[in-house]
């Protein structure tokens, strides 16, 4: 029997149809009295909803958060909130806007509450992570933790199912390395069980009805418990390769986890049988790494990272990058180990 340590990261979570209708209560919780509301522009109509139902506490809005987060805006959400005289921040958004809303609490202590809109799970971890000069930047940081994270299964629905697939295998893939993590212990290995279940029950519904609640909520339960699995033990190779291909060459961050999980999966399969025999009963698929790789397919995914613009003649930067620094892997993987995932991934080898 091996031994373990599970610190539990302190974490408010409010789920439930309708509740981002509670936005006020969360807030005064917390005791922000000036909130600034952070987004993308193209969240135009939930931001409006979210700051008129803060009543009195909204400061106003930065619309401006971008992917990776570069560090000027940073700079700038927190200069319009000095202006405003903002105490707190709500995040409304996928990822990207957490991100940005993570990397300000790091910097300045400020309370934030997110409102997801995505499956990324970045809301359940402390993970922060900033760009300047091309540069990716990342660390886990306890101050990067938000407060707080309203779960409101209707904000999802307008997420097309393109991207649901793709946020949903992201999310996926927390759990799946969350499983054979070095710092693996019980409770985030259930977490990552029942998530993975929950996601691979809900993906194929919502392909056939984008707007039914039920899979909607499946879904953002699912991506809450592998969140919560990213946020608990160390990522390895699959999030390692990702991280490199992301950053330095501007891969879409959840296709490309698409792509990628079934190659890593299927290198580490023979080191990680609980894994195995773990993914086996959530997904129901015999051979776990084959079966994700065809749901994602059936369910209109990319099949391989040249399609997401990876070219061959990149491939040896990202060999070196990705064996540039020390990362958990339950197998050892060689550079040329390393080169044969990517090979496949590049080209969408059949498994
Ligand atoms: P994203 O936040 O970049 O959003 C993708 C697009 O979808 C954006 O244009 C956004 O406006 C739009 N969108 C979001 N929600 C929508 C909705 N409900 N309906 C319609 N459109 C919607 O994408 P993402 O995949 O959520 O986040 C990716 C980023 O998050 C990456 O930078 C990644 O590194 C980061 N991330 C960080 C962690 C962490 O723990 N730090 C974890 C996962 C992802």
């Amino acid at each position: 029997v091996s031994g373990f340590v599970y610190e539990a990261l302190p974490m408010r979570v409010r789920f439930g149809v309708g509740e981002r209708h509670r936005l006020r209560d969360e807030v005064d919780e917390l005791g922000i009295s000036r909130v600034l509301v952070l987004t993308t522009p193209s969240r135009g109509a939930l931001t409006e909803e979210v700051t008129a139902g803060l009543g009195s506490a909204a400061a106003g809005v930065f619309d401006r958060a971008r992917m990776h987060v570069p560090v000027q805006t940073v700079s700038d959400a927190r200069a319009v909130a000095d202006r405003l005289g903002a105490d707190g921040y709500v995040a409304v958004g996928g990822g990207s806007t957490t991100g940005l809303a993570k990397a300000i609490a790091r910097e300045s202590g400020a309370p934030v509450v997110v409102i997801p809109t995505t499956y990324s799970g970045s809301e359940m971890t402390p993970i922060w992570g900033t760009t300047a000069d091309g540069r990716k930047t990342t660390g886990r940081d306890r101050r990067a933790l938000p407060r707080s994270v309203v779960y409101d299964p209707e904000l999802t629905v307008s997420l097309p199912v393109s991207l649901t697939v793709a946020s949903g295998f992201n999310a996926i893939a927390h759990a799946v390395e969350g499983l054979y993590a070095p710092d693996a212990s019980p409770i985030p290995s259930l977490m990552a069980e029942e998530g993975i279940r929950f996601l691979v029950g809900s993906l194929p519904r919502i392909a056939e009805g984008p707007e039914g609640l039920d899979a909607r909520a499946d879904a953002l339960r699912g991506a809450w418990l592998c969140g919560s699995v990213l946020g608990a033990v160390t990522m390895s190779l699959h999030h390692k390769l990702c991280h490199v291909l992301g950053g330095t060459f501007n891969l879409s961050h959840a296709e490309t986890h698409t792509v990628v999980l079934p190659y890593v999966l299927q290198f580490n399969a023979q080191a990680v049988p609980a894994t195995l025999a773990a993914l086996r009963r959530a997904t129901g698929f015999d051979d776990p790494a084959a079966g994700l790789r065809a749901l994602s397919i059936r369910l209109g995914a990319p099949r391989s990272l040249a399609e997401l613009g990876l070219a061959s003649s990149d491939l040896d930067r990202a060999v070196e990058l990705a064996g540039e620094n020390s990362y958990a892997n339950p197998r050892q993987a060689s550079s040329s180990d390393i080169r044969d995932v990517l090979e496949r991934a590049l080209v969408g080898t059949d498994l």
